[in-house]
């Protein structure tokens, strides 16, 4: 496979370990939990409002699932001056913006709450390539990571996912997934996802959260050509219970962080790496909370969050 050489140059070229590729394993399974996955929206225009989206779902899509799904995206899609490389993938489970040149998201968004927690226990076995991918486009699999020194880091936690075993199987899809060193992962981003769950579940907070990849730099990439961030973002706005709408004013608490994607962090607390939004969106080129009225943004995005340390 031609494809196959080249990407493993340029991952070579990149100065990071192939690993040697084994038997090509056969396709993971994959396609049972793919199911719900929404047909691509286009993205060049404003399509976040809630109201519109249930129109853009293919009429097999189940009434709750769709609803689910647009509630991920309340506060509006994440925009960025090239919609070429955004291709909009609506879950029940969580919303994401695929980049096809980088072979991750560019975004993952999803809602978060109390229910979402259940008894489900975390999915056992590989992680699943993303069949809903359009033909032609790179399927990332699970061996793309094996032997590259990065963890499969989830974006939407397997454990925001524990409501069903339908729903936490989704969070393994390799859409979900960017590469993401082990002491990143098991540190400080876990930590800002203990607090996550901590508010949600134990706080009876609504959250919507929006993370992943910043590339700045020369760009590394594993596997096939899986590009790795040099940085990883996350943005959570916390809507206290009972908040009327429109919900989201100039109170509302935002916690932004960006955390640089190397080793030797894992003791760091997660609020050193606390940022603005203004900052994330002046490092990712994307525009977030873009249904959130002008006056507001401008105000909850310059403020760096004051969440309680942990
Ligand atoms: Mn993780
Ligand atoms: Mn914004």
């Amino acid at each position: 496979m031609p494809v196959l050489r080249a990407a493993a140059l340029v991952a070579a070229i990149a100065g990071f370990a192939i690993g040697c590729v084994p038997d090509r394993l056969r396709e993971e399974r994959g396609s049972a939990a793919t199911r719900g996955v929404d047909a691509p929206a286009p993205t060049s225009t404003r399509k976040a409002k809630r109201s519109a989206r249930p129109a853009a779902e293919p009429p097999a899509a189940p009434a709750a699932a769709a609803t689910r799904a647009a509630g991920h995206l309340a506060l509006g899609t994440p925009r960025d001056a090239d919609p070429s490389d955004d291709l909009l993938l609506v879950k029940p489970e969580y919303a994401l913006s695929y980049n096809a040149r980088r072979n991750v998201a560019n975004w993952v968004g999803w809602r978060l709450v109390g229910s979402d927690f259940g008894p489900t226990r975390r999915h056992k076995g590989k992680f699943i390539t993303d069949e809903s991918l359009p033909p032609g486009m790179l399927r990332v699999g699970h061996d793309d990571y094996s032997g590259s020194g990065f963890d499969r880091g989830h974006m939407c936690r397997s454990e925001d996912r524990t409501s069903s075993e339908e729903a936490n199987r989704a969070t393994f899809v390799l859409t979900n997934i960017l590469p993401q060193r082990h002491e990143l992962n098991a540190g400080p981003w876990l930590r800002l996802e203990e607090l996550a769950q901590d508010l949600a579940q134990k706080q009876g907070r609504e959250l919507y959260v929006v993370a992943g990849g910043i590339y700045e730099g020369p760009i590394g990439a594993i596997g096939r050509g899986v590009a790795v961030p040099s940085s990883f973002f996350k943005i959570l706005v916390v809507i206290e219970p009972g908040e009327t709408p429109p919900r989201v004013s100039e109170r509302t608490r935002v916690v932004a962080v960006v955390m640089p994607n190397v080793g030797e962090i894992e003791r760091e607390p997660w609020a050193r790496y606390r940022t603005s939004v203004d900052e994330v969106e002046r490092r990712t080129g994307y525009d977030f909370l873009t249904d959130v009225p002008e006056d507001v943004q401008r105000v909850i995005e310059a403020r760096v969050g004051d969440a309680p340390a942990r």
